[in-house]
């Protein structure tokens, strides 16, 4: 994000995560995609100990009260590191966001603070082995009562951190006889609770490193203090943590997408081709133009989006306006990096594809953000939704032109069947 856009708090937490940044060794990084290292622990402590996760929750429990817009810049530059350690000082604020909006005094006390301490990390446990799109519709992870404790049996599949996380946040159906969006309910599962198993360990196209397992409940007991939230009350939970969940995603691409096409740029400035350097090829030179265009206009989204999930705290815009935006962000940001870090891999040509350069590396993480956190085609499906919404309440047009009069047969109204 430029500076000139940024709040002066903003701009300093994005200087002071850049610092944060530089410093992760490289030689973690290649660990991660040589899969000697499968979950990230020593960067977990690095960015604890910098003070940098969970930036938007309250200080009183180990956050600055920072903006949604401060999060995902600080996202941004995480984004230069890839898709897995991106997603992993992420899942902080993702996580978070269940405990802090819907969490018990003590679950916050023990779970927020454990995150922003870094005595605990936390990990999401949503999609199934039967359906991530359809992912209420789809569930059959069940949890019922016995005594003081829900019982959970189901499997949950692609959970980064399924190896390392100290807890997950886990849905499971609580009233199977109500309608899905009113019978499922949100947990704190424990590591260490009896009756979870990690079983599959995926091998990765990209986005290596992060521990990304399947993980069963056998009669999972969870003690009922570790509900989030209302019984039943799963739906809301999971929709809100749908906008640092999407927002993250959409904001570490443009990180992803600018080191790639920095890496490229300075290329086409050294390499020779035809007696002259690479930039001075017209069909170079636009690819590059294209390519930062394409990064400013999805962050131009992203933090429209950003801006209006700060928005959606003071009261001023609707969930549904916000769940609109964050989806265009998502949608627009991931297939701009796609594109981009495609386009670096031509601009080095051969090289590009080999392992010399990065680029290889963030094109299979480029790959990852059309599909997780929601497909593409689910926030195509989203925004057509709040849009129809949007559109179809009668206050939208109240004061707006109505230009259907401009044209100039408009009075034929004989020629205006709808079926
Ligand atoms: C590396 C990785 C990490 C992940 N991390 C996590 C995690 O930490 N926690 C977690 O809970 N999940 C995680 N996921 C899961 C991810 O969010 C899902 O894979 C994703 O939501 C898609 O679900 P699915 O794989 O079941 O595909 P499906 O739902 O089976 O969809 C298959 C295809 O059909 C399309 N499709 C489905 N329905 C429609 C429709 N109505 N209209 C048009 N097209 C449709 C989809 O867009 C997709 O192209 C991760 C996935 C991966 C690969």
């Amino acid at each position: 994000m430029e500076d000139f856009l940024l709040t002066e708090e903003e701009r300093r937490i994005k200087y002071e995560v850049r610092k944060v940044v530089k410093e992760v060794p490289s030689e973690l990084i290649r660990n991660m995609e040589s899969e000697k290292v499968v979950f990230p622990r020593e960067f977990i402590d690095i960015i604890t100990r910098a003070g940098i996760v969970g930036l938007r929750f309250p200080r009183e429990y180990g956050g600055r009260g920072a903006s949604w817009v401060a999060d995902m810049v600080a996202v941004e530059e995480m984004g230069r590191l890839g898709y897995t350690l991106a997603c992993m000082y992420a899942l902080g604020t993702i996580v978070g966001e269940a405990i802090y909006r819907f969490g018990s005094r003590g679950q916050k006390e023990k779970y927020l603070r454990g995150i922003t301490s870094g005595k605990l990390y936390g990990a999401e446990a949503i999609t199934e082995p039967s359906g991530g799109s359809d992912v209420f519709g789809m569930m059959r992870t069940t949890a019922v009562k016995k005594g003081g404790s829900f019982i959970l049996n189901g499997q949950k599949r692609f959970i980064v951190g399924g190896v390392g996380a100290d807890f997950f946040i886990a849905f499971a159906i609580t009233d199977p006889s109500a309608p899905r969006r009113s019978g499922v309910s949100a947990f704190i599962v424990d590591r260490e609770t009896p009756g979870l198993k990690v079983e599959t360990v995926y091998g990765l196209l990209g986005a290596k490193g992060g521990g990304t397992a399947r993980i069963v409940f056998k009669d999972a007991v969870v003690p009922e203090e570790n509900l989030i939230g209302e019984l039943n009350g799963g739906y809301e939970v999971f929709n809100r943590m749908m906008i640092p969940e999407r927002l993250t995603t959409a904001a570490g691409s443009l990180g992803v997408a600018s080191a790639a096409i920095e890496i490229a740029a300075r290329y086409a400035l050294r390499r020779k081709s035809f007696g002259k350097p690479l930039i001075e090829h017209q069909g170079v030179s636009f690819k590059i133009a294209e390519s930062v265009t394409a990064i400013a206009h999805a962050s131009a989204l992203v933090y429209m989006a950003s801006r209006a999930a700060d928005a959606l705290e003071q009261g001023k815009v609707s969930y549904g306006y916000v769940r609109k935006l964050v989806s265009m962000a998502k949608l627009n940001a991931t297939e701009a990096a796609w594109e981009v870090v495609n386009n670096a891999m031509q601009i080095l040509g051969g090289i590009g594809y080999t392992t010399i350069y990065p680029i290889e590396k963030f094109l299979r993480d480029a790959r990852l953000g059309m599909i997780w956190t929601g497909t593409n085609e689910i926030m195509k499906l989203i925004i057509q939704h709040e849009y129809i919404k949007e559109i179809s309440d009668p206050n939208f047009y109240k004061d707006k032109r109505n230009v259907e009069l401009d044209a100039l047969d408009f009075h034929l109204e004989e020629e205006k069947v709808t079926e």
